[in-house]
């Protein structure tokens, strides 16, 4: 044979052997925690369940001098602190300490050579190695990894973001929560320089990196978040005075609302809450009465039997009315819509009333039947309200018709549909009440003082009435016909 023959003879048999022992050559992976990206596999063989890593690779992933001794075949790794001596064929290890102190470890499997290469039992071996070496070692069966340091789990979080708003009523803080946050605690410890605001969520988990790593800004001073294994604890320095705050639900979220008050904003609340009660109070205060003689001008109203003009009696009403208020009601201010005979449009009457900063819109009117003379007599108080009966949608028909003399009516008045009525007695709704106590008053005082005949509070639509901003009725006070 020659000794390409013997070579290949002997690789055979080598093969045979390799094959009958089983070792399937592989990789093995080795990953340092905290540097992803210096990943490497290193050489390794596989027989049946068992992992042999390549010693010297293995020194080299982890940092370690390795030196073969010749004579003895073993090879020296030479730690910080330790050195191991692996014998080849051995399950021995022999470990020396910088006292130069020896012990012996024994492997499961003995070191293995390939070539000039030895392999150890990778999953034993890294537990020596994690001894030895000030990082942590482990070596994942399943995952046929070793991992130097620590690696973190991905872990899920509940929270990992808070922001604060300033609301127009105070200050928002926003928990964003991935889980529904159902039990919660804050309380407040007041400082010189401001307040501690202690937020504790039990079970709950925060991704601390992200959330400490949030500047402060606005009200907060200081943010910081603590995590123990049962709750969350968030801690905030307000550089503020806080009265109280309150913990809520988001709506459609997760996220926990946190409600702060500051003592200025309540003060400037009752502040503010003072003035609204002080225009309230201005504004239903009975200092403007304005009187509104119907009709004038080229617009007589009703003609009586002996001639009389509606608009002549009306304003004769309205000034005596005036005088009486003036003389018995010292806060009082009197406003006529018109003090003599003059024409004044029914929407323009409002606009007065309105500019005058009216409290009461009297509208004085005579009435009269279609079918003169009649015996009907007597006095009515109108509300703006849609007309209940055919008289008084007859009578406030007949009040409208002065729209006409007026040249771009079509245009200024609407009819008064329920659609028209419904909007109007939305932007009344403030002072009908008003109206209608009122006309209550009136009509008492009226029938204990009038000889003429009560015929009640009745409600229909006069376009004189709509544009009036403030309690308002419309007296028809007697019969011309
Ligand atoms: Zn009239």
């Amino acid at each position: 044979m020659s000794i390409i023959q013997k070579l290949q003879l002997f690789l055979t048999l080598l093969l045979i052997v390799v094959g009958v022992k089983g070792y399937a050559q592989t990789t093995i992976e080795l990953t340092y925690a905290n540097e992803p990206a210096r990943t490497t596999r290193i050489k390794a063989m596989q027989e049946g369940k068992i992992a042999y890593a390549s010693v010297n690779e293995l020194a080299t992933g982890f940092l370690l001098l390795s030196k073969r001794v010749a004579e003895t075949r073993q090879l020296e790794l030479q730690a910080k602190e330790y050195n191991i001596c692996l014998t080849p064929g051995n399950p021995f290890l022999s470990i020396t300490d910088s006292k130069r102190s020896r012990s012996l470890v024994q492997l499961p499997f003995g070191i293995e050579q390939r070539g000039a290469e030895l392999f150890a039992p990778v999953e034993s071996f890294v537990d020596v190695i994690d001894d030895i070496i000030p990082e942590e070692v482990s070596y994942d069966r399943t995952k046929q990894r070793i991992v130097v340091g620590k690696l973190s789990l991905p872990t899920t979080y509940d929270i990992s973001k808070v922001s604060f708003a300033q609301k127009s009523n105070g200050y928002l803080l926003r928990i964003f929560s991935k889980k529904r946050i159902n039990d919660y605690e804050s309380w407040l410890k007041e400082v010189e320089d401001g307040t501690w605001l202690y937020i504790t969520l039990p079970e709950t988990k925060a991704d601390l990196q992200a959330l400490n790593s949030q500047k402060p800004d606005g009200i907060v001073k200081e943010f910081l978040a603590f995590q123990s294994p049962t709750s969350l604890q968030l801690t905030f320095k307000l550089n503020t005075k806080v009265r109280n705050t309150e913990l809520m639900q988001a709506e459609g979220s997760n996220d926990l609302l946190v409600a702060i008050h500051t003592p200025v904003e309540e003060e400037l609340k009752a502040a503010k809450l003072e003035a609204v009660l002080e225009r309230t109070r201005n504004r239903w205060k009975l200092d403007c009465i304005v009187i509104d003689a119907g009709h004038g001008g080229k617009d007589p109203g009703t003609i009586g039997v002996k001639k009389t003009k509606e608009k002549d009696v009306t304003l004769a009403i309205a000034l005596t009315l005036g005088k009486l208020i003036e003389q018995n009601l010292n806060d009082v201010k009197v406003v006529y819509t018109r003090k003599s005979d003059e024409f004044i449009e029914l929407y323009r009457r409002g606009q007065i009333a309105n500019a005058a900063g009216g409290k009461l819109f009297i509208s004085i009117h005579c009435n009269s039947t279609p079918r003169k003379p009649k015996p009907a007599n007597g006095f009515e108080i109108y509300l703006l309200r849609p007309g209940k009966t055919e008289s008084a949608v007859q009578i406030a028909s007949r009040e409208n018709e002065v729209v006409k003399l007026e040249s771009d009516y079509q245009q200024r008045y609407q009819e008064l549909t329920e659609e028209q009525f419904i909007l109007v007695t939305l932007a009344q709704s403030a002072y009908v009440k008003y109206s209608e106590l009122f006309a209550e008053i009136l009509q008492g005082e009226m029938r204990r003082m009038l000889p003429v005949k009560n015929n009640g509070v009745k409600q229909a639509g006069f376009y004189v009435l709509v544009g009036a901003s403030m309690p308002n009725v419309l007296i028809e006070t007697g019969y011309l016909s």
